[in-house]
């Protein structure tokens, strides 16, 4: 039997170390689940994470082509070294192109293969990085090149700057993105040292710490929203859930089954297939609270919902509670002999309910009116329960402990 949990403390505010969680795969996700607040699912989380960090680097391929052909073109490079910037610019516009398959290939691989698309994206990143860096160190070692080295350095800025920022969101990429841009060129710098290249070797780190403190924040503050926005998720939910559940018994409660009647109603009317209602009232209630005490009452009501849950399990059935002990059981595609099987079914499983007081053992049986219809007329479901209502006040009078059905054919009979 569900019975509706108590909200959990939330945790929303709380402060998360947004470093580990998302680490390359499902290797690095392992004991740092505790980042988490418990509630949220990691695996959606990191999903959407890697979804959002695509769209973003989306816009590198076209980029790095973009400053290539912009650099080389109005520097005069081009005129002078055509065939090495058209072959680069091909690769660039081939690993464009690639990029771009590769994060429609990610969509499809996510969330089944989270960790292998995950390693997709943070390696078709880095090596576009890459490239550009050696591209940019290159132009510092090779005399030929050197027309174009300030804007090159001056690229490498602007990218790291931009793609620092907007790859924030993802952890390992945030940190390695700069790191494959630069590296070239400080692996390099020591080989070509001039004061000039120091100077801007000097601005260059000064330039990289701040981008990744700031990117960082950035990460900080897109997982406390990305957290917050799936707790919210999760509490409309678990909201939705409480307001259509009886809190007594767990089982649906009487909003629940009116919204799923009416569902159920008109698609029997469009399907020309029949319905069923149970109204079950447990006998002389009143009667056993009084003896036994309230509380003893409510158990029997839970073990009756019990009941009901374990025997009512056809998808589109409902069984709800539908008042004090009142319960009231739909049955989707069922004719008047099907209801009553259910109903007896139902009235010998009451019987059979163990249930003590002290060493004293309490039966407990129920009435049940019965009423089934073809439904014609979408809005005329209300009908049905006042006939099983009907037909309830007459098992009461013809001595409880039975199932009465009503003959209703009043919609329609099938030919
Ligand atoms: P009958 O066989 O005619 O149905 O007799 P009854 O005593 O069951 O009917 P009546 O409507 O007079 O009384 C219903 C009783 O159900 C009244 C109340 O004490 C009890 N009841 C209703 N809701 C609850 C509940 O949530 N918990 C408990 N323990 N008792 C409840
Ligand atoms: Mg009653
Ligand atoms: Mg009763």
């Amino acid at each position: 039997m569900k019975h509706p949990t108590p909200a959990p403390a939330d945790a929303a505010d709380s402060q998360h170390d947004s470093r580990s969680w998302l680490h390359t795969g499902d290797a690095g996700l392992d004991g740092t689940l505790e980042a988490l607040p418990h509630e949220v699912d990691p695996t959606s989380l990191r999903v959407r994470v890697l979804r959002d960090t695509c769209k973003r680097a989306r816009l590198g391929g076209p980029l790095y082509l973009l400053l290539w052909l912009t650099i080389c073109g109005l520097s005069g490079f081009l005129a002078r070294q055509p065939v090495f910037v058209l072959a680069n610019a091909a690769l660039l516009a081939a690993v464009a192109v690639a990029r771009m398959a590769l994060f429609r290939r990610i969509d499809r691989l996510l969330p089944e293969r989270h960790a292998l698309a995950n390693l997709l994206a943070i390696a078709s990143t880095l090596t576009n990085a890459l490239h550009w860096g050696v591209l940019t160190a290159t132009a510092g070692i090779w005399p030929a090149m050197h027309v174009i080295e300030p804007y090159m350095v001056l690229a490498v800025v602007g990218l790291t700057m931009g793609g620092s920022m907007g790859l924030a969101i993802h952890p390992t990429i945030r940190v390695l993105f700069p790191v494959a841009i630069v590296s070239p060129l400080a692996v390099t710098l020591p080989f070509f040292f001039s004061p000039q290249r120091a100077l801007v070797a000097a601005l260059g780190v000064i330039f990289a710490i701040y981008v990744v403190m700031v990117s960082r924040m950035l990460l900080q503050d897109y997982w406390r929203l990305l957290t917050a926005s799936a707790l919210l998720k999760r509490r409309a939910h678990e909201l939705g859930e409480l307001s259509l559940t009886d809190s007594l018994t767990g089982l649906r409660n009487r909003l629940y089954f009116d919204r799923q009647y009416k569902t159920e109603w008109q698609r029997a009317c469009r399907q020309g297939k029949p319905i069923a209602l149970l109204m079950l009232d447990l006998d002389h209630f009143k009667a056993l609270n009084d003896s036994h005490g309230h509380p003893f009452g409510d158990e029997c009501l839970r073990a009756v919902a019990q009941l009901l849950a374990l025997e009512i399990q056809r998808t589109g059935d409902v069984c709800a509670r539908f008042g004090g002990e009142e319960f009231i059981v739909m049955l989707v595609d069922t004719d008047a002999e099907g209801a009553m099987a259910v109903a007896e079914r139902l009235l010998d499983g009451l019987r059979g309910i163990d249930l003590r007081a002290g060493h004293q053992r309490v039966h407990l049986t129920a009435s049940i009116g019965v009423a089934s219809t073809w439904p014609l007329h979408p809005l005329h479901g209300q009908r049905l329960i006042q006939q099983a209502d009907e037909a309830l006040y007459r098992a009461k009078r013809a001595g409880r402990d039975r199932a009465v059905g009503l003959d209703t054919r009043t919609e329609a009979v099938p030919a």
